[in-house]
């Protein structure tokens, strides 16, 4: 079997959350990381102890646990925004691997509680610090019914529609920059890193005018 052929085999079996806590920038970088034995296969923190035991059973290597670094996560877990603090910079949007948060500039933002995986991703670039990861039962009391049915989803349809989102994302990515490479002359390159630079610039300003200060520490 050809590494890429053992690296599709070895995707399937991860989790898809798309949430980097391997180290490696999405799910089929580790899996392609693996293939060549270039990464053990216990840096898999959502699948936990039954992804290392599939990946084991694959690869015919001795299960281990999960590796001492990196810090376990869990799957039922949620993102939560506080809407009152939330000023609508949108960079939590662009943190999302997986398309779970929605909301336009300037307005409040929410998370897609039922696609959300709790990776944390869209944590750090908060200028305001108003989103939490909170466990899916705590978090019960402000999901929205329909959102709790398509919580019930097996994990297998949960990583298949994981999957699917980040890939449309992806390739949305891709079309925009081959447009914008297209569109953009060499002089103003520069300047649109600028603009995205002036962009957390002008959120976390907002951010200190709305809020007295004790929320941004
Ligand atoms: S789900 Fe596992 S393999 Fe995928 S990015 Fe997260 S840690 Fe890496
Ligand atoms: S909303 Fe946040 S926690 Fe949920 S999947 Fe997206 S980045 Fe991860
Ligand atoms: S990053 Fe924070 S402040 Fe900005 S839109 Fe998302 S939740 Fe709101």
């Amino acid at each position: 079997m050809s590494s890429k052929k053992i690296a599709a085999t070895i995707n399937e079996i991860l989790p898809q959350t798309q949430c980097q806590s391997c180290g490696y920038p999405d799910c089929y970088a580790y899996a392609e990381a693996i293939s060549v034995s270039r990464a053990d296969i216990n840096r898999c923190a959502p699948g936990g102890a039954k992804v290392i035991q599939a990946l084991a059973e694959l690869t015919n290597a001795t299960m281990i646990p999960l590796d001492k670094d990196i810090k376990p996560t869990d799957l039922e877990s949620t993102a939560i925004i506080d809407e009152e603090f939330c000023i609508g910079c949108t960079l939590c949007i662009d943190a999302c691997p997986i398309d779970a948060i929605i909301g336009s500039a300037k307005k409040n933002h929410s998370i897609l509680n039922s696609l959300c995986s709790g990776c944390g991703l869209c944590l750090p670039p908060c200028p305001t610090n108003c989103i939490n990861i909170v466990p899916l039962d705590r978090s019960v009391s402000q999901i929205k019914p329909a959102s709790l049915q398509l919580m019930k989803l097996d994990q297998a349809s949960r990583s298949k529609l994981w999957k699917e989102k980040y890939d449309s994302k992806q390739a949305r990515h891709e079309k925009k920059a081959a447009e914008m490479e297209k569109r953009v002359s060499p002089e103003n390159k520069n300047s649109l890193h600028i603009s995205k630079a002036q962009r957390i610039a002008s959120a976390m300003k907002i951010a200190r005018k709305r809020l007295t200060g004790s929320h941004l520490n």
